[in-house]
Formats: structure tokens, C-alpha cells, sequence
């Protein structure tokens, strides 16, 4: 019975999509032909990374160097990765996890993550990564949604689960990184789980549409959405890293992203070590020198980053830089949110490189629209569509629009790592998909060479430090705020973030807008949703704008904000 209602969840998954492509015929048509690495019809994601790797004599080849924020240091080759994610897989498969059940790896950046989340793969586990600094809020949300049996965490993030525990009544297990014995029977030790574990693991032949990786990604109305991506997308993960990183088996490759967010899995993860790269990942925090120190130290080749911590580089003094040697840097890479110009020149300064701009998001699972070596750059362009991916600029009314024309940005669907369905929510994965198109949320213009160039987002979710921020989901936990009666959130220019959070406020009769307040409502949102989330500038207002249904106006709180003209006004209740 149970797996009869597990086998009806994965085909609803991909069927609006499929049924879309069957219908134009389509569905071959932007999909790769199978590389050699996959044999035999095994497409599972981490059998490719650590398995293969190890068959295709790489066992001693390191996969992993771990750095720790004071100095730790700890070096995986292929061989260990393969042991340590088949204990893992044999863990999960011990507990009474089966194929397409949900478990979910809530931790920093620290070994466990890269082991387990390659490890529940191999069992055909679906695994979702979290932010480390979600709050409760947060959590609650995406576990509850995607009905979680499992997750992985540290005794310090324990407290947290605790308290919405209750309220998640599908979680049947927590395992810890960091005890040394089982809490509890369903709070267990990691360390105790793998030491039991057998170190060789059998995954079972996956096929292409197999359910894989799960990210929440953030909207501007309703609760964030589980993108959810098969294991096909390995095709193209695999194919950008050659095509777009231009990595070469000697490289070692560091990619600064936070696994919470897709292109910490994608690029992060899958990509380097489906070909067999060494890969450096830091657990600490920004610190330029200390950024410096790795690229240099570590001899990184190829380096994947975001935009806005290239904007905290460019503000340190230009001889902070002077003592470092990056020759050995061959690339450098951006993704998340619009390249500056002034970035792109500051980069061939200071790095001696072209930094290449990559546009995708949480539901192309890979790199889409993109620079890459061999490609000119025109600085604020985010460059030409990868081969295969068939691009454009269409109207709401579905019209292809003309070079330099700004429009929604559209992808044709088919490409192997499209999402396959917003988990739980088909009719919204359905409404992404119109005109034959893949609607990105974006707008764009093309120019006549065939550039992209990002506009902005045709919704109000907002990108901060490359991180998409719901202003509903702010808003919500503002107004459970003492004081605060109403809320309306949104995203303003920032030069540093791209965009700050701005939150405006109307205060119930009797308050005061004050220090404590302000303090209060911070730390309510950091706490509730994430420190990503908590509003950089607070507004008061005597009522927030809505139209006449009750629906914040957000555009008219961004003029009044801009101090620029707020459109059409005629349906608004209040101003
Ligand atoms: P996410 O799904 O969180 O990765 O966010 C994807 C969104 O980030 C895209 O839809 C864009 O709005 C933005 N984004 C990603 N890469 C770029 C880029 N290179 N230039 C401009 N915006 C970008």
C-alpha cells in the first residue's frame, strides 16, 4: 500500500511537464546523448561521483580538502568518499528509509554533508539541503511540506528542531554529526551509525527520471516551494563543467557556495566530482585575506563565486592583494546575481582574469544562460545560452519578441536538469509552463549578437547576496511582532547585496516605533526565517497600500521608497 502511494507521488511529479513535451514532441529534443560515464544505465548521482570515480582508478585521488574556519583541515580522496557515502547509504537504508522518502541535511559546511548527502542518494533517498541559519519558521515549512523522515544536524541545532518537533509529525528520525552515543531511539548518533555500517553499498541501477536532489526556493506569495530535480540533471552538471568551468582533471576546484542553495549542490558538489576533481571547500565565513590565502595556498585553478562577495573584495584596500601569487588561477566564475562592470574590471586588476557571469536558478539545476571562456564578454551580460538550450524573450501573451525587446525571459523546456515538479504543489509547477515555454520569472533582452541581458525579476521576491528572499515570508513574521499591525516588504537597490531588504510597518494603536522595537522585529525574522531574511532598514507608515482585494501593493512601497512615481494607483484602498 505504502508503495503503491509512493509510486502514484513520483509519476505526478513529472507528469505535467511530460505530458506538455509528449504533446510538441519535444522531449528528446535538447537532451544529451548518454556521455561515457554513464554505464550501464546507471545514472544515480552518487554512485557517478564516488563509485565510478574509484572503478576509473581515481580511489587515491583526492576528492576532498576540507578547511575549517581555525586551521582544521581534513583530505577525503575518491576511495574514502565512496566508503564514508556507502556507510551512509547503509545507515539510512538500516533506519527504514526507502526510495523517495525525504530526509534532509541541515548543517554547515562541514565533511558529514558531502558524504551524507551522496550517501542518501545512492539509496535513492531524496535529499534536501538547508541554510544552517534557518529559524524555525524556515524549517518547519520545508520539512513539513516535503513530509521529511529524516534529518541530519549537530547537537546545537537540536534545540531548534525540538521545538517544532510536534508540529512535524512525519519526522521519524534526527541523526547527530556530533555525539557520541544515540540520545535517544530516535535521535541517534551519526559516529555510532557509521562505525555499524558496512562500508560497500550496491546502489541499486537508477534510472534517468529517479527523484534526486530537493531545494526550496523562495516566492513572492505562499510559502517557499521544493524544486524538485532527478537524476538526470547529472548530464548537464557534468557537461557545464567542461563546457562553461573548462575543468581539466589536474584542477582543483573551489566553489564558495553554501550547499543550502542549488549551486552549492549542482557545481558544489555534483559537477567536479562526477569528472573526477579535487575540490576545495571552506567551513568559515568571508574574510578576504583568508579567501586570498586559500586561492593561493591550495593552488585552486578554477574558482566559482557570487557576485556580491566579489563586491566585498573589490572594498578592501587594493594592497591587501599585493602579496598574494594567483598564478596558478586559470578561471573564475560568477552566479546568483547581475555582474557589475565595474567587478568584471576590477577582476582583471586584481585577479588578472575575466570573471564569467552564469545565469541559472534553483529550477535549471545547472548553468543555462552563460560567459565562458572562448566567448567574449560584454561586461553586464550574462552571455549566450549553453548548446542545446533554446532561449528567448517572449510577451505575457506568448509572442516571441525582437532582439532588444524586454521581455519574460523563457527556456524551451526538455534540457536534462529541468526540475521535475515543485514537490507537493503540481497546479504551481503547471503555471510555470505556458505558451511552450518555461517561464524563468525573469525578464531579459537579447541583443542582436545573441547577449542576454538581466532586467530584473517580474515578481516581487527579492536577491539578496544572491539569495532569494520571499517578502511574504518576512512580512508574516513581522506581524507576529508585538506592536506591529501590518507589513509590507521589499527589495530596494543596494550596492553591496544587488538589493536590501526593506520592511515597512504600520504600528498598532498605543505603540511606538523605537530602538527596542526595531531590535526586536530584527531578531524575530532572523529567528523565524533566516539572518538572510531580516529586514536591513525598517519604514513606519500609518497603513500599508492594498488594492482592493487586500493584496500589499509592493510596487507602490518601492516608489514611495524610490521617491519615484508609483503607476496606475486607482485600485489601492489605502496610501
Ligand atoms: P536561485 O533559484 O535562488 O538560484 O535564484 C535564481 C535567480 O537569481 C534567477 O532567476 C535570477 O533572478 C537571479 N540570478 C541568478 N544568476 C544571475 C545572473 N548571473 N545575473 C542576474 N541574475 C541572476
Amino acid at each position: 500500500m505504502k508503495k503503491n502511494a509512493k509510486d502514484i507521488r513520483s509519476k505526478a511529479f513529472a507528469e505535467p511537464c511530460e505530458a506538455m513535451l509528449a504533446k510538441k514532441g519535444e522531449r528528446t529534443l535538447n537532451m544529451s546523448a548518454n556521455p561515457s560515464f554513464i554505464q550501464n544505465g546507471q545514472y544515480n548521482i552518487g554512485h557517478i561521483c564516488t563509485r565510478l570515480q574509484c572503478d576509473q582508478g581515481l580511489s587515491n585521488k583526492t576528492a576532498l580538502r576540507w578547511l575549517g574556519a581555525h586551521g582544521e583541515r581534513v583530505e577525503w580522496t575518491f576511495g574514502d568518499l565512496e566508503e564514508k557515502s556507502s556507510r551512509f547509504a547503509n545507515v539510512l537504508q538500516k533506519t527504514g528509509f526507502s526510495a523517495g522518502d525525504v530526509f534532509f541535511i541541515f548543517l554547515p559546511k562541514i565533511p558529514e554533508v558531502f558524504s551524507s548527502f551522496l550517501g542518501a542518494l545512492k539509496a535513492r533517498v531524496i535529499t534536501g539541503t538547508l541554510f544552517s541559519n534557518f529559524g524555525e519558521d524556515a524549517l518547519l515549512d520545508r520539512l513539513g511540506d516535503a513530509k521529511a523522515k529524516g534529518i541530519l544536524t549537530r547537537k546545537s541545532y537540536l534545540k531548534k528542531l525540538l521545538r517544532i518537533r510536534e508540529k512535524l509529525p512525519d519526522l521519524k528520525f534526527i541523526i547527530l554529526t556530533d555525539v557520541p552515543e544515540h540520545q535517544a531511539e530516535d535521535i541517534l548518533s551519526m559516529p555510532v551509525l557509521m562505525q555499524a555500517a558496512s562500508p560497500s553499498f550496491e546502489t541499486p541501477l537508477t534510472t534517468p527520471d529517479t527523484p534526486s536532489v530537493l531545494h526550496y526556493t523562495s516566492g513572492s506569495t505562499g510559502k517557499p516551494k521544493g524544486v524538485l530535480h532527478c537524476h538526470r540533471s547529472v548530464l548537464i552538471q557534468n557537461r557545464t563543467a567542461t563546457e562553461v568551468l573548462h575543468l581539466q582533471p589536474d584542477d582543483i576546484f573551489w566553489c564558495t557556495a553554501d550547499h543550502g542553495w542549488v549551486t552549492g549542490t549542482s557545481y558544489g558538489i555534483i559537477a567536479p566530482w562526477s569528472m573526477g576533481i579535487t575540490q576545495v571547500h571552506f567551513g568559515g565565513a568571508y574574510d578576504a585575506v583568508e579567501w586570498f590565502k586559500i586561492l593561493v595556498e591550495q593552488r585552486v585553478t578554477a574558482w566559482y563565486t557570487a557576485p556580491t562577495a566579489l563586491r566585498m573584495l573589490m572594498r578592501e584596500e587594493p594592497a591587501t592583494f599585493s602579496q598574494f601569487d594567483l598564478s596558478k588561477l586559470r578561471h573564475v566564475f560568477s552566479v546568483g546575481e547581475p555582474l557589475n562592470p565595474e567587478v568584471i574590471s576590477w577582476g582583471k586588476k586584481v585577479l588578472g582574469h575575466d570573471i564569467y557571469d552564469t545565469w541559472w536558478q534553483t529550477e535549471t539545476g545547472a548553468i543555462m544562460i552563460t560567459n565562458r571562456p572562448g566567448l567574449p564578454i560584454k561586461p553586464g551580460s550574462m552571455g549566450k545560452p549553453l548548446t542545446g538550450i533554446e532561449a528567448a524573450i517572449v510577451s505575457d501573451k506568448g509572442e516571441v519578441l525582437a532582439d532588444n525587446q524586454q521581455g519574460n525571459l523563457c527556456l524551451r523546456p526538455g534540457w536534462d536538469s529541468m526540475f521535475i515538479s515543485y514537490f507537493q504543489h503540481a497546479d504551481v509547477y503547471r503555471q510555470k509552463f505556458r505558451h511552450g515555454w518555461y517561464m524563468t520569472g525573469d525578464t531579459a533582452n537579447r541583443d542582436r549578437e545573441g547577449y542576454y541581458w538581466f532586467r530584473g525579476r517580474s515578481d516581487d521576491v527579492i536577491n539578496t547576496a544572491g539569495h532569494l528572499v520571499s517578502p511574504f515570508e518576512v512580512e508574516s513574521a513581522l506581524l507576529e511582532v508585538e506592536g506591529i499591525a501590518e507589513s509590507g516588504v521589499i527589495g530596494a537597490p543596494d550596492d553591496l547585496l544587488w538589493e536590501k531588504v526593506v520592511a515597512f510597518v504600520a504600528l498598532r494603536k498605543g505603540y511606538e516605533w523605537n530602538r527596542s522595537l526595531e531590535l526586536k522585529a530584527r531578531l524575530h525574522v532572523s529567528n523565524r526565517v533566516s539572518t538572510m531574511a531580516t529586514p536591513q532598514e525598517f519604514k513606519v507608515l500609518e497603513n500599508i497600500p492594498k488594492n482592493k482585494s487586500g493584496k500589499i501593493m509592493r510596487r507602490v512601497l518601492k516608489a514611495k521608497y524610490l521617491g519615484t512615481d508609483a503607476g496606475d494607483v486607482s485600485t489601492l484602498d489605502s496610501i
